[in-house]
C-alpha cells in the first residue's frame, strides 16, 4: 500500500504541494486529473524521490516503510517505477541496453526481444533512448521500460499525451499488462497512479478512485468516471 500523509513538497524554495492526503491498496489504480500547472508531476516526481523536489512536511509510506527521506535509487529497488510527462533523450545509451538493465536478475519476464515486439519498438532497440522517436514511440518506450522493470508501484504521468488514437490503444494495452487488469483486485501485486488530462486511459484501465489537483492541493476525491463527465461538462 502507498500511503501519502500530509505532504507538502517545495521545488527551488517555492512550495508548491501543500498537505496533500492519499491512499493506494495493492490491486488499485488511481487517477490524478487537474489543469497544468496544478502540481500533478511534481507529486508523482515526489514519490519517485527527484533531489529537486524537497519534502517540506509530511511523509510518504510505502509497504508499512517511511519511504519519505530514502534517496531514487533506492525506491527504485523498492519497486516503484514512474514513466514521464516528457521523457529525457539519452544520447549514447541504447534502448536495447536501458531495457535490459531493467530487466537484469529477472529472465522470466521475457527477452528484450520479446518486450520490445509487445511495444511494437523492434527496429528502436539499436537507436539511443528516445533519440528522434516520435511522441507515442516515446511513450510505448517508457512502458516497455515498465515491463522490464514490473515496479509494484507504477507511476504513470500523462502516458497518452501527444499520442494518436491507434498508439492510445496500444499504450491502454502496455498500460493493461503492467497493472495486471486482467487479475482479479486480491491477485494483482501492484497499484498505479495515472496523471491523465484527456481522460483516454480510463477506456483501457478499471480505475478504482480519482481526484482532482488545483493549486497543488486536492480539491476532490471520487468516482474517476462521473469525475471526468463533470469536468467536461463544467
Ligand atoms: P502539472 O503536472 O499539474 O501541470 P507541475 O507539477 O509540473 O504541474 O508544476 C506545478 C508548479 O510547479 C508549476 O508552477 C511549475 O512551474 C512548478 N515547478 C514544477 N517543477 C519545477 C522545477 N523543476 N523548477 C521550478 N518550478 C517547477
Ligand atoms: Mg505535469
Amino acid at each position: 500500500m502507498l500511503e501519502i500523509e500530509d505532504l507538502s513538497v517545495s521545488v527551488e524554495n517555492k512550495e508548491i504541494l501543500h498537505h496533500v492526503n492519499m491512499k493506494i491498496k495493492t490491486g488499485e489504480t488511481h487517477v490524478l486529473f487537474g489543469p497544468n500547472g496544478a502540481g500533478k508531476s511534481t507529486l508523482l516526481s515526489a514519490i519517485m524521490g527527484f533531489p529537486k523536489y524537497r519534502i517540506a512536511g509530511g511523509r510518504i509510506i510505502f509497504n508499512d516503510q517511511d519511504i519519505t527521506h530514502i534517496p531514487m535509487d533506492g525506491r527504485a529497488r523498492l519497486g516503484i517505477g514512474m514513466s514521464f510527462q516528457r521523457p529525457p533523450v539519452i544520447r549514447g545509451v541504447k534502448t536495447y541496453d536501458m531495457v535490459e538493465a531493467c530487466l537484469t536478475g529477472h529472465g522470466d519476464r521475457g527477452s528484450v526481444a520479446q518486450l520490445a515486439a509487445k511495444a511494437d519498438l523492434s527496429d528502436f532497440l539499436d537507436r539511443d533512448i528516445n533519440y528522434g522517436f516520435s511522441g507515442g514511440e516515446v511513450k510505448r518506450s517508457e512502458l516497455m521500460q515498465l515491463l522490464a522493470q514490473r515496479p509494484e508501484l507504477v507511476l504513470l504521468d500523462e502516458p497518452e499525451s501527444g499520442v494518436d488514437l491507434v498508439n492510445i490503444s496500444l499504450i491502454g494495452k502496455l498500460i493493461n499488462e503492467l497493472l495486471e487488469q486482467d487479475c482479479l483486485i486480491r491477485n494483482r501485486k501492484c497499484m498505479g497512479l495515472i496523471i491523465t488530462h484527456t481522460g483516454y486511459i480510463l477506456d483501457y484501465v478499471n480505475a478504482h478512485t480519482g481526484y482532482v489537483m488545483c493549486d497543488g492541493m486536492i480539491g476532490c476525491e471520487g468516482d474517476p468516471h462521473e469525475m471526468l463527465a463533470t469536468i467536461k461538462e463544467k
